[in-house]
């Protein structure tokens, strides 16, 4: 009876410990599972936190390089709205008081600002190289000279049966009020071709208008009246009208097709930037 006591508590002892070494087992294998699985996230986190770091690097990259690019634009142009080329006159903006120009004479019977001599010369000089003939009609103007062409265009269209001030708004859309015409700061010239001198819309069906609107920005001349611009420039299309802006300016105003008001609108953006920046 004892012996086979002993052997039942025996068997009881080895039964347990093969529970607790199963249990065992069982903690170790769920111990080194949990282990593993917090490895593997901790290495996902890290991986993932490497991601956004990366793309945080790229974004601030992309952003720098659009924040270089608008900077560029704006290096490209280099020119304020208080250059002398890019004086601008219309209805809007009378000649500033007390506006002096230097002369100088060009093609025998006409005068313009001296510092557009040169690019003008060359303009001229380059059309008639092509076999085309280019003729200035019209250079610098007085104001008693720009306001007697204004009275002549004013009596013109009264003698059509218009009011007098009727008239002198259509007027003005033809020969700018005195005091906002750019013939008198001698930054503008009219070219016609010598063989076809009327000055309407059919100019521009010139070879010499065409080679203009074409080339003029090379030597710094725009296009000033265009005529998808009329609402803006609020003068008539004139395919004859050329007002040196500068190289640089005309180059970029063709290209965007730009008018000088559009153009200044735009440079003023990037001055009230700079001046926002000075003073905040
Ligand atoms: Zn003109």
């Amino acid at each position: 009876m004892r012996k086979i006591e002993g052997n039942g508590i025996r068997n009881i002892i080895h039964t347990n410990i093969c529970i607790i070494l199963m249990i065992l087992v069982v903690l170790i294998l769920t111990i080194a599972y949990k282990y593993i699985t917090y490895k593997r996230e901790v290495q996902a986190s890290l991986e993932t936190s490497v991601n956004v770091e990366e793309l945080y690097n790229t974004t601030n990259k992309e952003e720098a390089n659009i924040k270089e690019e608008e900077n560029k634009k704006e290096k490209d142009i280099d020119s304020s709205t208080s250059d002398w080329e890019l004086l601008l006159v219309n209805k809007n903006h009378k000649i500033p008081e007390g506006y002096t120009v230097e002369l100088e004479e060009i093609e025998t019977v006409h005068q313009v600002d001296k510092r557009i001599v040169e690019p003008l010369k060359q303009m001229l000089a380059d059309a008639r190289k092509e076999g085309l003939s280019p003729l200035i009609c019209s250079s610098y103007r007085t104001n008693a000279k720009q306001q007697k062409l204004y009275n002549n265009k004013v009596r013109e269209y009264e003698r059509w049966g218009c009011g007098s001030e009727e008239a002198k708004e259509f007027a003005s859309y033809w020969v700018a009020i005195p005091g906002t015409g750019e013939h008198e700061t001698g930054l503008a010239v009219d070219i016609v071709s010598k063989d076809y001198q009327i000055l309407d819309e059919k100019q521009e069906q010139t070879d010499v208008q065409r080679w203009l609107i074409d080339n003029s920005y090379k030597y710094g001349f725009a296009l000033r009246y265009p005529t998808d611009k009329k609402d803006i420039t609020m003068i008539n299309y004139e395919p004859w009208h050329y007002r040196y802006v500068g190289v640089n300016n005309a180059t970029y105003m063709k290209e965007q097709d730009m008018c000088l008001e559009e153009y200044i609108d735009y440079l003023k953006e990037f001055e009230e930037e700079e001046y926002k920046e000075i003073i905040l």
